[in-house]
């Protein structure tokens, strides 16, 4: 691992310091739905500096520079410290999987206008009986002429509805071993045929909905990758998407707020950072944040050499998202009784930050493979322990 930053990278973070000062008063509020017109603004202002989908060629709408992983995180560090919305690259599940797989029309037509913030995506994976066990999937696609004739139901698929594209994993050859039998389809959310119910959580907002197909219609070239070939294309989309959850600058900013509220908190007296019990957990927190940070430090070590990251890449999903919600629990315990308000009181925290993270955070171990799945994955793949026994159906 190495831990230097050499003299154009120490410029480099400059320069990002630089534009952060000047432009951090430009930076948009972030809320759900449908992209404002001030974020579209802030991403086409990130793409023309180098800030925002960085390393997409030119023509796909990105800034198009040579990939410099450390570049990228310096970025990343110094939008997280400034606590500034970052860019993004349009969707960082479909974008990425578009680009190494896709043709190159889907390409023009997608990528674009999602690294330019005007295109949002929903994920259409899970269903009611299939969830850890995606490839049981039964949503059907059948040929019909020129059209994939689509009828099933897939759940949780969070942000449907505001989206304007589902990708969306579908079974197009039932006779084929379950996970060969499966394709992965894009399309317009404005298709007919298409039912969005939406799902409040605890949080009290409608982060996933439902969503029902009936004889939806999509032209056949709608298709990633070849038939059948859908699991494959799954699985690439899911390994950006889990890149992306566990992020250790948000930690560490998260942490950051942490220690101000335990300076600022007392109980019978005494600030909350000087009593042991609480500097106790907190400081366990800070560890473990450590240790997120200098695992991320070997990811990146290990993709800058080109080398496959194993054991350090696949805990990051897992251990980022227990350690958000494990921060979300001691600020709520840090606030005492006012960690138990929520939504409009005068006496609300942070405008309701921690309480909404603690609940949302809870989700985010789940989605994207639980906690479980991932104990599983870790086992099998990085540590290569035996695999999980496969259970047997009666009459099998
Ligand atoms: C906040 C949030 C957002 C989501 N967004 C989306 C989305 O946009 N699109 C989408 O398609 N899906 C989405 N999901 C769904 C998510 O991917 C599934 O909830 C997840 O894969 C688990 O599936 P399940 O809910 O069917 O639970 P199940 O698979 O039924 O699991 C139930 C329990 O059994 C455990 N379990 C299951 N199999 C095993 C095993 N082999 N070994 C050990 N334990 C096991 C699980 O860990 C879990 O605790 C989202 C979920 C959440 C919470």
């Amino acid at each position: 691992m190495d831990l230097e930053y050499s003299h154009e990278h120490q410029a480099f973070r400059q320069e990002v310091q630089t534009f952060l000062a000047d432009n951090k008063q430009r930076s948009p509020t972030v809320r759900r739905g449908k992209p404002t017109r001030e974020q579209i603004e802030w991403q086409q202002l990130l793409i023309e500096n180098g800030y925002a989908a960085r390393t997409i060629p030119k023509e796909y709408g990105g800034f198009g520079a040579e990939p410099d992983i450390l570049k990228s995180h310096i970025i990343a560090e110094e939008f997280a410290k400034a606590r500034v919305v970052p860019g993004h690259s349009g969707d960082n599940r479909l974008v990425p999987t578009v680009l190494e797989l896709g043709t190159e029309e889907q390409k023009q037509k997608y990528v674009v206008p999602s690294v330019r913030g005007e295109m949002s995506w929903c994920q259409g994976y899970s269903e009611p009986g299939s969830g850890s066990d995606l490839a049981s999937l039964t949503t059907k696609a059948e040929l019909d002429g020129d059209e994939w004739v689509i009828n099933g139901q897939k759940i949780w698929t969070s942000g449907a509805q505001y989206a304007d594209q589902i990708f969306c994993l579908v079974r197009t050859e039932p006779d084929a071993p379950k996970h060969q039998g499966i394709s992965y389809l894009i399309f317009s959310m404005d298709t007919p045929g298409i039912d969005v119910r939406p799902l409040v959580t605890m949080t009290g907002e409608a982060v996933f909905n439902e969503v029902f197909f009936t004889d939806v219609r999509v032209p056949k070239d709608q298709i990633v990758g070849k038939r059948g070939e859908g699991w494959f294309v799954a699985n690439t989309t899911l390994r950006y998407e889990r890149g992306g959850l566990g992020d250790p600058n948000e930690a560490e900013n998260r942490f950051r707020r942490i220690v101000e509220m335990m300076k600022s908190e007392t109980v019978g007296g005494t600030r909350l950072i000087d009593n042991p019990i609480y500097r106790d957990r907190l400081l366990k927190l800070q560890g473990r944040i450590l240790s997120m940070k200098y695992n991320g430090m070997r990811v990146l070590s290990h993709q800058i050499k080109e080398e496959e990251p194993g054991l350090a890449r696949w805990i990051v999903k897992l251990n980022g998202c227990e350690l958000n919600h494990e921060m979300a629990r001691l600020a709520i315990d840090v606030m005492g009784e006012l960690g138990i308000l929520y939504d409009d009181s005068p006496y609300l925290r942070d405008a309701g930050f921690w309480q909404n993270r603690y609940m949302l955070d809870l989700g985010l171990i789940i989605g994207g493979g639980t906690a479980q799945i991932q104990k599983n994955m870790i086992g099998e793949r990085a540590l290569g322990l035996p695999k999980e026994p496969k259970v047997v159906e009666a009459g099998a």
